[in-house]
């Protein structure tokens, strides 16, 4: 039976009990909350920073482990190109730490708030060049993790399929506690940026898609633009600076959401409302971006960077597979007009799309057939948002997406299976085995994955 989708009416407000968060300081602390001895309330959740956009870092009943105290950088091995860390260590601070040595991640990962475990256990994507650059965990060489029942584990890289469940495991088979890396010296890039009509833009994407280029763009459905980034290694780049990648992220992430908030609260005539919105998109996009960055590297161009304070930004994203996509976009600028003619809902700010390479280095890897196109919908209007991303969902299964257990809000667990299939069923028996008294699952979870 397909399990049910219940629209947002706003008139009911969910109240959730209070969980229960511990925050272990060190690997004896994290040992003890997951012995069975401790009798720690069940389930028990591992939350890093907490940015997923679904349930698979919290639970509403039970216990959840904030993993953010175990922030230590264990060793960065200069000669052989590794690093050791906590796994509650933020991005960002990896990404500065490994820049002072001269050596980058491999992979151009935004979001540099997140944990190193949350990047490692769910997929942390970029638009990063070439194929090995798709995920995070895809350069995890080995990791220690403690299980369900409390013990310590180690998978290395001699244990192939143990350590291709463990990446992109979303906390199921244990706490990943520490991992190890592999890193490179840093290489810088060049970055060109157009702005393009959807239809032009639907021209080159598959040629693009296929092509040895990072590549990342911003899509505005309702003005029929869309502004690329592409990024190649050059033989002779010039040098990259860190300031102008800091303004074009404050631009995108603090200053347009901010905007758009206050003028969702002062502007009640939609129509032009969304003009100024969009037309200050494409400023942003089509002037600031376009003039300021010309060259970058996986330590400069890191986009959003870590703040104090968490933004309130609404997020679903969902994959497509890359050679379908100059049809995809097209149809999802007319799924996004239809809906905003239907229910006056729109996103204010614009969907982001990268590629991700093939990655078979994990069992749950949602590019393990093929190379896919990313599109994350972004917006800060939440009246609405719920039943938009039921509709997107829909328009997702239509054509094919791949959906993200830690990012697709309202994927059904039917269309999980079918697009996951005999892999999810395999990961399914080696978390049984781990975990048979499902001490890590909570309801959300339990759908996908009991
Ligand atoms: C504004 C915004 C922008 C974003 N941009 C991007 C983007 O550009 N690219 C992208 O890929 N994602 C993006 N995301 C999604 C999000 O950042 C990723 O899903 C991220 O990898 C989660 O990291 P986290 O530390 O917040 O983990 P959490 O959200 O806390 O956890 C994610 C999953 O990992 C598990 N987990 C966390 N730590 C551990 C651990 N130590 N051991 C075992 N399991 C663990 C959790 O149980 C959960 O299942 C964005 C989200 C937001 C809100």
């Amino acid at each position: 039976m397909a399990s049910p989708r219940f629209r947002d009416t706003g008139r009911f407000v969910r109240r959730q009990a209070p969980t229960n968060t511990v925050k272990p300081a060190n690997l004896a602390d994290l040992m003890r909350c997951l012995d069975p001895a401790s009798n720690v309330a069940t389930p028990i959740r591992i939350r890093g920073a907490g940015t997923a956009s679904t349930d698979c870092n919290t639970c509403s009943t039970g216990t959840t482990i904030d993993i953010t105290g175990l922030d230590r950088i264990v060793g960065i091995d200069t000669y052989n190109h590794t690093v050791t860390t906590e796994t509650g260590v933020r991005l960002g601070t990896l990404v500065a730490a490994l820049a002072e040595q001269g050596l980058e991640l491999i992979g151009n990962h935004d979001q540099m708030e997140r944990t190193v475990g949350g990047a490692v256990a769910s997929p942390c994507m970029g638009p990063g060049i070439g194929d090995q650059a798709a995920f995070l965990s895809t350069q995890v060489m080995s990791m220690k993790v403690v299980t369900p029942l409390g013990k310590l584990m180690k998978v290395s890289k001699q244990q192939k399929h143990l350590l291709n469940a463990f990446r992109l495991s979303y906390g199921l088979l244990g706490a990943i506690y520490e991992v190890t890396l592999c890193v490179r010296p840093i290489m810088t890039f060049s970055a060109k940026h157009r702005g393009l009509s959807i239809d032009t833009f639907a021209d080159v994407a598959n040629r693009l898609a296929s092509r040895e280029v990072g590549f990342k763009f911003y899509v505005l459905p309702h003005v029929d633009r869309v502004y690329i980034d592409l990024r190649r290694y050059e033989a002779s780049p010039n040098y990259s600076y860190g300031a102008p990648w800091k303004l074009k992220d404050w631009g995108e992430s603090t200053v347009l959401p901010h905007v758009f908030k206050s003028l969702n609260r002062v502007l009640p005539i939609p129509s032009v409302k969304y003009r100024l919105m969009d037309s200050i998109c494409a400023a942003t996009h089509g002037m600031v971006n376009s003039r300021l960055v010309g060259t970058g590297n996986n330590a400069t161009a890191t986009g959003t960077r870590r703040r104090r304070r968490s933004r309130s930004l609404l997020r679903s994203t969902w994959c497509f597979p890359a050679s379908d996509f100059s049809v995809v976009v097209k149809a999802y600028r007319e799924f996004c007009r239809e809906t905003f003619a239907g229910s006056g809902y729109r996103n204010d700010l614009p969907a982001v799309g990268f590629r991700i390479g093939r990655d078979t280095s994990a069992l749950l890897s949602p590019s393990f057939d093929e190379p896919l196109i990313a599109l994350q919908t972004t917006s800060t209007q939440e009246k609405g948002w719920e039943d938009f991303v039921i509709d997107l969902a829909q328009f997702a299964e239509n054509w094919s997406g791949t959906p993200l257990f830690c990012q697709s809000r309202s994927m059904r667990a039917e269309y999980g299976k079918q697009m996951y299939s005999n892999r999810l069923d395999f990961f399914r028996k080696i978390r049984r085995q781990l975990d048979s008294s499902g001490r890590l699952l909570n309801p959300y979870l339990a759908q996908h994955f009991s």
